[in-house]
């Protein structure tokens, strides 16, 4: 197989980057380890920023949430049986949190990338890189087949909080939780 981009994780983030890249006519191919039903039903976030919101908007994923999504506008502290109430609304120009279960968030991507045609395979196993820095090959175990894609760009994508650039190409890779971060083939730190 062979796309322009690679992503490895299914979670928010690499479902949002293939919305993205699909907007500006970049292919893309996804892989998840877990199964589609295991991530669209797994409990995890229950709370939106607006941006969030904002952009699921803007790539026309967020009917669901618009309608079943609940907009918290402040909270309340109490001191002394006193409730001062802090409204984010007013504070922060109108904006507001959005109670939207996580799981939902990746029913809406997940369901979109069919829609669009973005590939996702699912329960892959023995996901490996080589050659990132010339030309990516992603390999791994798709239904008991060896399988690879070729790449002209390749993000491993696995959550959000870590970002290498090497060789004029972008490579993501995160770990939501530090103690299990990957590492890239050619990451700089
Ligand atoms: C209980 C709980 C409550 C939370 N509440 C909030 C909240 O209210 N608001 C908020 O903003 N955030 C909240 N979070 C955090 C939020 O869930 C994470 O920030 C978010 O899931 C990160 O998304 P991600 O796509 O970066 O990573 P993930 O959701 O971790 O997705 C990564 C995906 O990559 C897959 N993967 C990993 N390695 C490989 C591999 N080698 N090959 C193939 N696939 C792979 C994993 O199976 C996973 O599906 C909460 C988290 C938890 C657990």
């Amino acid at each position: 197989m062979k796309t322009q981009v690679g992503i490895i994780g299914a979670g928010p983030a690499g479902l949002m980057l293939a919305h993205l890249l699909h907007r500006r006519g970049i292919e893309c191919i996804v892989l998840e380890h877990r199964s589609r039903k295991d991530i669209e039903e797994t409990i995890r976030a229950g709370v939106l920023e607006q941006g969030t919101v904002d952009l699921m908007r803007e790539l026309g994923l967020a009917d669901r949430l618009l309608a079943q999504g609940q907009a918290h506008h402040g909270f309340e502290l109490r001191f002394g049986g006193v409730s001062h109430r802090v409204n984010m609304s007013e504070l922060t120009g109108g904006k507001h949190v959005t109670v939207y279960a996580q799981h939902e968030v990746i029913r809406d991507l997940v369901g979109g990338c069919e829609r669009c045609g973005i590939p996702i395979y699912f329960e892959v196993s023995q996901v490996s890189l080589e050659a990132v820095e010339m030309s990516p090959v992603i390999r791994f175990v798709h239904r008991g087949a060896r399988r690879q894609i070729t790449c002209t760009a390749t993000l491993s994508l696995v959550a959000t909080d870590f970002t290498d650039r090497v060789d004029e190409r972008y490579l993501a890779s995160c770990e939501w939780s530090t103690r299990r971060r990957t590492r890239l083939p050619g990451s700089a730190s």
